[in-house]
């Protein structure tokens, strides 16, 4: 279009310019670099960005009065930014000195990153008649490898009947077989009270939790169970999760990620959840020997005290069924400046006079007297930083959870991805 017509209708357009004499915006778009009205086009744009390369000259005085319009300045900021990314990518075609053009250095600042879309593998022929990756093959090759070392795993067929327990029927119901290795330790998911309460729930609030807690998941039962697992713990809070495993994983991984450079010591036996969360961490890691308390102390002496530190470990061990040394564990983080992680999922409703694990078994005759909740200074309940329990075992239904202070669980609630992306646990199961 002609300048001048083009101009004149912008004239009219902008209530800004409107006020900018005609005769002021043509010896403004004169003085544009590129020349006239040619200067408002992004070309121009790209080229006004950068005053170094070949071809990338100043700023248009034109565009620069445009953009202080309150109607059309934001949208030609904004354009300017995306033409100030094109114009980057220009300089590094221009291959300026990166010292002389700072459209080089944005471009080596960002790692050199492929635009969008584009990767720096060189370009692949489609034409030839190569095959596709053979996915299924890969997955037998991988089945096969377990065959071959015999860790295949078949499953049992095992329906646990609720008015029988611990008997089951198999795939054929007239088989009926005596379970004796079910985590459903007390028979808790058959107990009259637990069915009627999640009977209950179930009629009062449906079956299913509705979304994750930060959404439409979150509901007085989440919040009741909480409280009564804190409780349980004589902790100032507890936070629930869909499984033990995931409560591991996403505590451990999240609060090792926050602390900065943070060392975790883990018990060489330690279950596969809190060895997952220690790699999803990236944390550095010393994996102790199996209650080994003079190793442990070893490894932690090599720190100093001002170094972030978790010693993660169980109370009692899923594989062998020891029992982690937890009182000595406790004081020797407490020597060296370290939080302690201990896994009670096979001890919660097990151990203890209210069944809090075998921490607060230690201090069983001081936890009968004290109210419950309240805390009870110098226990072994108490020299644990973070308590770790499932309510798949002994409590007999599904779900995990942790125990500790309010703002480790606040932290958890607002940072682990495990805890807050995830669909939250059904109002029954709560019940
Ligand atoms: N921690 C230990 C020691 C376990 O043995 C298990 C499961 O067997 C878990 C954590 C995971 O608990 P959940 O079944 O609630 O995921």
């Amino acid at each position: 279009m002609d300048p001048i017509k083009a101009m004149s209708l912008l004239n009219r357009a902008c209530p800004y310019l409107a006020r900018t004499g005609m005769t002021a915006l043509q010896g403004l778009a004169d003085a544009g670099l590129s020349g006239g009205m040619r200067s408002l086009s992004t070309s121009a744009v790209e080229q006004a960005r950068c005053g170094v390369c070949p071809g990338h000259t100043g700023q248009s005085a034109l565009l620069a009065k445009a953009s202080e319009c309150p109607v059309v300045g934001p949208s030609i900021r904004a354009n300017d930014a995306a033409a100030a990314a094109k114009a980057a990518k220009a300089c590094s075609q221009h291959a300026p000195p990166a010292t002389v053009c700072p459209y080089a250095k944005c471009v080596e600042s960002a790692g050199n990153a492929s635009p969008p879309g584009k990767t720096d593998v060189a370009p692949v022929s489609h034409e030839s008649k190569e095959g596709v990756f053979d996915y299924e093959g890969q997955y037998q090759a991988k089945l096969a490898k377990k065959h071959g070392d015999k860790s295949y795993r078949y499953f049992n067929n095992i329906n646990r009947l609720a008015g029988r327990y611990p008997q089951a029927h198999t795939a054929n119901a007239s088989n009926i077989v005596t379970v004796w290795c079910s985590n459903d330790y007390l028979g808790q998911s058959k107990n009259p009270v637990v069915v009627d309460a999640m009977k209950s729930a179930l009629d009062t609030y449906g079956a299913g939790a509705g979304g994750t807690r930060n959404i439409a998941g979150n509901s007085a039962l989440h919040l009741r169970l909480e409280e009564e697992l804190a409780t349980l713990h004589r902790k100032e809070a507890a936070l629930v999760f869909s499984s033990c495993f995931v409560a591991n994983d996403a505590t451990i991984s999240t609060l090792c990620s926050a602390l900065p450079d943070c060392v975790i010591f883990s018990d060489k036996m330690n279950h596969a959840s809190m060895i997952q969360g220690i790699r999803h961490s990236g944390a550095k890691k010393h994996v102790f020997n199996h209650n080994d308390l003079d190793h442990l102390e070893q490894l932690l002496a090599q720190y100093p005290r001002s170094t972030p530190k978790l010693v993660a470990f169980e109370s009692v061990y899923s594989m062998s069924g020891t029992v982690g040394r937890i009182p000595e564990i406790c004081a020797l983080a407490k020597k060296y400046g370290a939080i302690t992680f201990l896994d009670e999922v096979h001890a919660v409703g097990m151990y203890g006079p209210r069944g809090a694990g075998v921490a607060e078994h230690y201090d069983y005759e001081a936890s009968l007297r004290a109210p419950a909740g309240q805390r009870i200074a110098g226990s072994v309940v108490d020299q644990v930083d973070i308590i770790t329990g499932t309510l798949g075992k002994a409590f007999g239904i599904v779900g995990g959870y942790i125990a500790a202070s309010s703002s480790l669980v606040d932290m958890i609630r607002s940072y682990a991805p495990g805890f807050i992306f995830t669909t939250s646990l059904p109002p029954p199961i709560n019940a």
